[in-house]
């Protein structure tokens, strides 16, 4: 249960600069990336280093791993002093809290690597990718941000490319135009869970999205 989760009443009670102690954080420079339910993350060591400039964020709602994560960021900083300073592990419930950390249109990208599938119709709900949270996720991502997704779940892959294409403020992106992004590599393999389904020689399913202009506005 998450009941004794702390969290803050507004973005601007967040003070970024515990979670990235080396950088100067303003309006601007602030985070930019998330990556929602990440796990061990496999995903934030990995994009790191490819976007220096860019300050990543993990959530995740397992406190162990929170803390592994957490663990494991500072052990490569030290490591490799310099390295490592812009990514950092929070932990909370990315369905309940999202709009208390980020302001609107603040991120740039939202990363949903493996989610939980919760196959029983009952569980659905439980769902990271569902249609009211569609309406949180375009709030905190800015026109133009994108959304990464990945499954071995192929039920839950025609879930959320339904949930997003029926939502008017998102697009999928065409396979064509993600020869160019190289993070489009990085998303099948970089996480655990996406070396685990490797290793089981499981299927894997991407689908990717535009955050588009509000057509009711334009
Ligand atoms: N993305 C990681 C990867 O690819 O290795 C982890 C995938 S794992 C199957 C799903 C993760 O989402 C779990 O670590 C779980 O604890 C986390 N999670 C589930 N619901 C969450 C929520 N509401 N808020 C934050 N994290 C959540």
């Amino acid at each position: 249960a998450d009941h004794c989760l702390t969290y803050p009443k507004n973005p601007l009670e967040v003070n970024w600069s515990q979670y990235y102690p080396e950088i100067h954080i303003n309006e601007e420079r602030t985070v930019k990336f998330l990556d929602i339910g990440c796990g061990y993350g496999g995903l934030l060591v990995t994009i790191s280093p490819m976007f220096p400039q860019r300050l990543i964020l993990g959530v995740e709602i397992r406190v162990k791993v929170s803390d592994y994560v957490i663990d494991r960021i500072h052990a490569l900083r030290k490591a490799q002093p310099g390295c490592f300073q812009n990514i950092a592990c929070l932990r909370t419930n990315a369905m309940k809290y999202l709009p208390n950390y980020f302001r609107k249109g603040q991120l740039e990208k939202l990363f949903f690597l493996y989610p939980d599938p919760h196959f029983k119709k009952a569980k659905y709900k439980w769902r990271i990718i569902n249609k009211n949270l569609l309406a949180e996720y375009a709030y905190v991502l800015s026109v133009g941000g994108i959304v990464y997704t990945i499954t071995d779940v192929k039920d839950l892959h025609e879930w959320i490319v339904k949930h997003f294409t029926d939502h008017s403020l998102f697009q999928q992106i065409e396979p064509l135009e993600l020869e160019s992004d190289p993070i489009v590599e990085k998303l099948y393999d970089s996480s655990e869970e996406g070396k685990k389904v490797t290793r089981t020689q499981g299927d894997k399913f991407l689908a990717v999205f535009r955050r588009v202009e509000d057509p009711f506005l334009i």
